[in-house]
This record gives C-alpha cells, structure tokens and sequence, in this order.
C-alpha cells in the first residue's frame, strides 16, 4: 500500500467523531465535515483579503515577495506532507492552516503589535484570537448563523494561543490553556508548518531583497551545511538557483527530521486516540533536539538580519503609526467610520461600554489589507484626497 492508501491512525482526529460545530447542521452529502470546513474558509473574504497583507515586507515592494496568502497556502502544504507521513488527518491540517492567519492586521507583526499597544485597555489584541473571532463571528455569509460556523477541531488548530483570561471565557475551546493540555496532533502539526514556513520563506525574501547576503549567511548553521552539500553536488550553480536549491533542502532536512522524531514519540507513547493526544502534558509533535537548535539559530539570525534591518524597521514604523492614528481618530470620532462599522461601534459600545467601542474599532482595522490601510489614512489626513 502506498501512504495514499492508508488508513488514518486511531490517535488522528477522525471526521466521523467531530465534536461538532456551534451551530447544529446536518452533515454534508459529497464532502467530510473537515472538507466542507475547509471549502468555508476558501469562500470567506479574510481569507481573500490575505493577498494583500503582508508578512515581512510590504506589497508595493515587489511582486515576488509572500503574502498572507502564499504564506498560508505554503503552511498548508508542508503540513499536509506532514499529516499524510504520519497518516493524520490532512484535510483538517489543510482547514487549520488555510485559516491560521486571517485574523492578522495589516503590515504583518509591526500591525499587530501597534493594535495590541492601542487595545492595552481593552482586552488587548491577539492575533490568533483574532483568527476565531473572523470565523466565528465576523464573516457574513450563511443566513442560518454568524461567522463560517466550523468544527471544534479546526477551530482548536487555530487557537494556536491563548492567555489565561481569555482561555476562560472561550468555554470547551479554553480548557486546554487552563489545564495545560494539548491539541490534536493535526493542530500541532499546524503550527509547526507555521514556523519552518516563515524561517525560510523570510529567509528567501531577505536575500530577495538584499538585506542579507549568502557570504553573511554562513555564519548560519543549517544554512552553511546544506551550500556545502549544494556546491559539492553541482559545483557551478549560483545565482537564485543556489538560493532556491539551499532553501529547499533546508525546508527538507527539517521536515524529515520532524516526520521521524514524532513518528518516535508516537510509538513511544501510543495514545489511544486524540483524547489521548490532547491529555498529554508536552506536545507529540517535535524536532529533534540538533535540528531545534539549529532552527532556534536561524530564528535568531533573522531576527537580528532581517527583522531589525534599519530598512524593515522604516517600514515598521510607518505601519505602526498608520495603525495607531487610525485607531486613535476611528475611537475618539466613531462617526468616522463608514455607515456599516459605525453601526457596529454604536452596538457594541451599547452592550459593553468603550470596551466594545474600541473591539469594534480594532475589528474594523484588523480587516484591513495593507493598501486598504493606507487608503484610509490618507482619506483621513490628506486634505488632498477625496474622503
Ligand atoms: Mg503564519
């Protein structure tokens, strides 16, 4: 049998046994509930909105770049190797990953961070938690229930994190943060992805845009064994084709490491079934130590290379205080607002005071794509722009 063929282990989130959806549906004729989960998701406008927000670097910086959108689709699919390695799940990894992201602001981290700081008093702003809520509230497409009205178990994957407070008030989806559980295999496996996706897509972009350069990247481990290994195999290669075949291999060796290192510690613990999985105090799936460390390394040297060049932080800048001044003006003068979310500002300000003021307000701009947010400031503070 090829891996194709398998059954799904007894320890993956089987469809038959979901724990259901909020909202009581009948099952779909023609498709697994995690399918129809995942279809939701493809037809939502967050999840459309993706192509035009940003990862690291801003859109109108070059075509080549990842998006929110190539990111999310890239995540998937390493996942979905990963899933069928280990014979999970697939299509539930696939609906977690596809929707890990659409709760993120504009311009990337530098958004999310100027909207939390912006929220401080309000409840702050997640992320992820922002994740669920556009699947669980925000999206307007079914007449029947707000938001996409999906399963526990994708909505689990993307509850990646979740602060002790915020665990308490999300009922069945919070226990784990409180009683310092896990989730589903598929889910860790999502969040994984996440992580090896980044690392070396930002990597890749970083050289794309000349941040970093391949001399300086030696001093990176990972990256200086597998040039190595590239330049003895084909000795002249160069250019983005030495680029590409490094990232490659990299995504490779990491991978490969984490199929093995938890097909180990699945057959060391043999959980019974997801229950199992989630009871467990440490997650099953994980690198092993050399390549966590190796991967640890590689976090870093972004982080000093990529995330903190002068050229990155510019950018970070002029996001941070476009998000700020957005928030700041769209709070104070709600009446700004167009018709749809001032109604929304009036409503939840009526049920929860400022609180729901600003929650409808931070809604309002996490929405927003990277160019839409610009848009808005301009039509706000350029006395040259049409409002
Ligand atoms: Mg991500």
């Amino acid at each position: 049998m090829t891996v194709d063929q398998l059954p799904l282990a007894p320890y993956a989130a089987h469809d038959e046994r979901t724990r259901g959806r909020r909202h009581a549906e009948a099952s779909p004729a023609f498709r697994t509930e995690f399918q129809r989960d995942r279809d939701r998701i493809i037809h939502s406008n967050a999840f459309r909105r993706l192509v035009y927000k940003t990862q690291v670097f801003v859109n109108h910086e070059g075509d080549l770049y990842r998006t929110r959108l190539t990111h999310s689709i890239e995540v998937a699919q390493i996942a979905r190797t990963i899933a069928r390695a280990l014979r999970l799940n697939e299509t539930l990894v696939e609906a977690i990953c596809l929707a890990h992201d659409l709760g993120h602001t504009p311009f990337g981290h530098a958004g999310q961070d100027a909207l939390n700081e912006c929220m401080k008093e309000y409840g702050g702003f997640e992320h992820n938690l922002q994740s669920l809520r556009v699947v669980d509230e925000l999206e307007e497409r079914y007449a029947a229930f707000p938001g996409l009205n999906l399963t526990f178990e994708t909505r689990e994957g993307i509850l990646k994190h979740c602060s002790v407070n915020n665990a308490r008030q999300l009922g069945e989806l919070g226990e784990r943060f409180l009683k310092r559980e896990q989730p589903s295999l598929e889910a860790q496996i999502a969040n994984v992805a996440d992580e090896i996706a980044y690392n070396n897509h930002d990597l890749d972009d970083g050289l794309r845009a000349e941040l970093i350069d391949l001399k300086d990247l030696m001093q990176v481990p990972i990256f200086e064994r597998e040039h190595r290994e590239v330049m003895a195999l084909y000795p002249g290669v160069n250019g983005r084709r030495l680029v590409h075949e490094i990232v490659r291999r990299m995504i490779n060796h990491v991978v490969t490491d984490l199929i093995q290192t938890t097909t180990s510690a699945i057959q060391r613990s043999v959980p019974a079934d997801v229950d199992a999985v989630r009871a467990r105090s440490r997650p099953l799936v994980s690198f092993g130590d050399a390549v966590a460390a190796e991967h640890l390394e590689l976090k870093r040297y972004l982080r000093d290379h990529v995330y903190r060049h002068y050229r990155v932080l510019r950018m970070t800048n002029k996001a941070q205080q476009v998000v700020r001044s957005l928030f700041e003006t769209f709070f104070a003068r709600p009446e700004l607002l167009p018709t749809e979310h001032h109604q929304a500002a009036n409503q939840m300000e009526t049920a929860s005071g400022e609180t729901g003021r600003a929650r409808a307000v931070a809604d309002y701009i996490a929405g927003m794509t990277d160019r839409y947010a610009i848009g808005e400031y301009e039509r706000l503070f350029d006395p040259a722009k049409r409002s």
